[in-house]
């Protein structure tokens, strides 16, 4: 009987197996016949367990999970590493491929119910700018290697200074076959560049913030099928990169997907270096649903600083969008229109948390239709849909406590941190922003103690803010600056490296002058300074630092530097009437290089003796000695002998 149970079991394993196989055969040929048409397929599959969405969000790109079924793209370079996780798929026809209607430019004035080509987006873009030009200005975030622009526009009342403003950003279709956020941010910015001065919302929004819209963040991606259409658009950028999973993750490190920072990655990543953006958000399609920090972290994992501020932000988004919106949109994913990113699905490397993460900003992922790439004559629909929402989400930048931050002698801005006491966390802190000092701390109501500190300067607490929903606090902070503390370091004390990189670790505030003495008569008033010695010896290095409000601290280090220089080579110059030959002798230690030029120029020879080539005219030669410590090369300068 036992002997029976087995062999029935195996059977029903084989045909199991069996069944799975054929399966994935014809499905096989189809996700090939994208990779090599398309270089990246669109599948679903199921899994048994959340737990697996850990592993394979490494080496796929999920795009949405319900359930135990999960969509997801792959190219060339993982789809055999999910190959090999024998999970049974089906292939999808690609979002991308979707046909839809191209702006007709005959057809005059843009109703945003169709797609421009990549030429025609530049021309809008610059027509923004050219039309409204005291309230727009447009920048280039990044040329692309191919040719391709990433296209900002900065909309506010005095766009080309800066203000006591909340700077905020939103980009656009990263993936690029998702592109409803594209035409929609489009038509934002025509919304609030023609709706300034008439309508008294938008007018508040332009005059009270600077507002960055890029409609288009992956132009390679949605431009993949050629200039003149959006169809043939892929998810990855042009170097088949998903972009959102190629940010330093707060979880994993600097780059989880295993890519190189991609030439977008590396223009947003600066352009935040260059601003101190308040709120931000990246929109998507494939879903409709308002997505919250963190997505490298479930809820239970790890809840942001706001955790409670994000819901309630997220959820005024998704109420208005569901208010305004067919019956069960933002509703796929859950039932409230938003969610915390995690408990969706697990991704890292998504520009979200880079942002609230490694750059003090509040930022969110939108999912703007179930749809990827929405027929054009649909589009107006989503922006009925969702405008308001936008609206919504932008105006929370203005909301919470503010102000400006000072040094309380100078009445200079100061850039100085913001720390709300027991809540801040996981750098959910904020930095007042030079040169206007204005700090913006987004916050839900509550009543708060806050912490003002700056490098140099007595930190101020202030306790019993009391912030409601969508009101304003204002508290301007002047920090009183303490007395100068100077110390300072140096790159290397010892050996033969004559050039050395001095940096002062003072606790100085702001507007403070510095003044080194490196000890062998040489000075310098930079902050931070370069020194080259020219001989060997012993220095005593000295740097003063002295603030006009809180006096002088001044810091000598006896023998601090300690050289041992190595020395040049020397040649004696031959002469005679030419053309002629000559042996040429140096003296000097190590490997002795001749050269034909006192810089760069070509090795003519190694070695003490150089047997000169037949000279007509007169010729300089220049040596070097080149000595070797620990692996390490140093040269002693070049020393120039003529032969005639
Ligand atoms: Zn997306």
């Amino acid at each position: 009987m036992r002997k029976l149970y087995v062999f029935i079991l195996l059977f029903a394993c084989l045909f199991a197996l069996n069944t799975s196989i054929a399966q994935n055969k014809s499905e096989l040929i189809k996700a090939n016949n994208y990779l090599a048409q398309k270089g990246e397929v669109y599948f679903s599959f199921n899994i048994s367990s959340p737990s697996e969405i850990l592993i394979l969000t490494n080496i796929i790109s999920i795009d949405n999970v319900k359930n135990k079924k999960v969509w997801a793209y792959a190219n060339r370079k993982n789809f055999p590493k999910f190959l090999e996780q024998n999970i049974p798929f089906e292939v999808l026809s690609h979002p991308g491929d979707a046909v839809v209607d191209m702006w007709d430019n005959t057809k005059g004035i843009w109703q945003f119910d169709t797609y421009p080509t990549y030429s025609e987006y530049e021309t809008m873009m610059q027509t923004f700018a050219t039309n409204y030009p005291n309230i727009c200005k447009l920048d280039t975030v990044a040329i692309l290697p191919s040719g391709h622009k990433l296209l900002i526009i900065k909309i506010t009342d005095n766009p080309g200074a800066d203000e006591n403003e909340p700077e905020f950003l939103y980009t656009g279709t990263m993936h690029g076959d998702e592109t409803t956020g594209y035409v929609l941010f489009l038509r934002l910015i025509n919304y609030l560049t023609t709706n300034y001065g008439t309508d008294s919302r938008v007018t508040n929004i332009v005059n009270n913030m600077e507002i960055w819209i890029c409609p288009l963040a992956n132009p390679d991606g949605t431009y993949f099928g050629g200039d003149n259409t959006v169809t043939g658009a892929i998810r990855e950028n042009g170097s088949f990169v998903d972009l959102n999973r190629n940010y330093p993750d707060p979880r994993t490190g600097q780059h989880p997907d295993g890519n190189a920072w991609q030439p977008e990655t590396v223009a947003w990543m600066n352009f935040a270096d260059n601003h101190d953006f308040v709120m931000s958000a990246n929109t998507h399609g494939g879903a409709s649903v308002a997505n919250y920090p963190w997505d490298t972290w479930t809820s239970a994992q790890r809840t942001h600083a706001d955790d409670s501020w994000w819901q309630y932000v997220s959820k005024e988004f998704a109420d208005t969008a569901i208010a305004n919106g067919p019956v069960g949109y933002f509703k796929d994913v859950t039932s409230t229109g938003y969610t915390e990113g995690g408990d969706w699905y697990i991704i890292t490397g998504g520009r979200q948390d880079y942002m609230n993460y490694f750059k003090h900003c509040r930022e969110e992922t939108i999912e703007l239709s179930t749809t990827k790439t929405v027929a054009g004559n649909l589009l107006p629909n989503y922006w009925g849909y969702l405008y308001r929402s936008f609206l919504n989400y932008i105006e929370q930048s203005l909301y919470g406590v503010r102000g400006i931050i000072t040094d309380a002698c100078t009445g200079n801005a100061i850039k100085a941190l913001v720390t709300v006491n027991s809540h801040d966390v996981d750098s959910s802190q904020v930095y007042s922003s030079l040169p206007v000092g204005n700090y913006h701390r987004p916050i839900i109501a509550g009543t708060y103690s806050i912490t003002y500190s700056a490098t140099g300067y007595q930190p101020q607490t202030i306790t019993g803010i009391t912030v409601a929903n969508k009101s304003t606090v204002i508290r301007d902070v002047q920090l009183s600056p303490l007395p100068p503390v100077a110390s300072f370091t140096a790159d290397h004390t010892t050996g033969c490296v004559p050039d050395i990189q001095f940096t002062s670790t003072s606790q100085a505030p702001a507007g403070s002058s510095y003044l080194w003495d490196f000890g062998d008569g040489q000075s310098s008033t930079l902050q931070n300074a370069l020194h080259s010695y020219v001989s060997s010896g012993s220095y005593s290095v000295t740097l003063t630092v002295s603030n006009s409000c809180s006096g002088n601290d001044q810091i000598v280090i006896t023998n601090y530097i300690n050289l041992t220089l190595p020395t040049a080579p020397t040649a004696t110059s031959v002469q005679n009437c030419g053309p002629i030959d000559f042996t040429i002798t140096a003296t000097g230690n190590g490997t002795i290089n001749w050269y034909d030029a006192p810089s760069a120029g070509n090795l003519v020879h190694t070695g003490t003796s150089y047997h000169t080539p037949t000279l007509t005219t007169t010729t300089t030669y220049y040596l070097e000695s080149v000595t070797t410590t620990t692996g390490a090369s140093q040269y002693a300068g070049k020393v120039d002998n003529v032969g005639t």
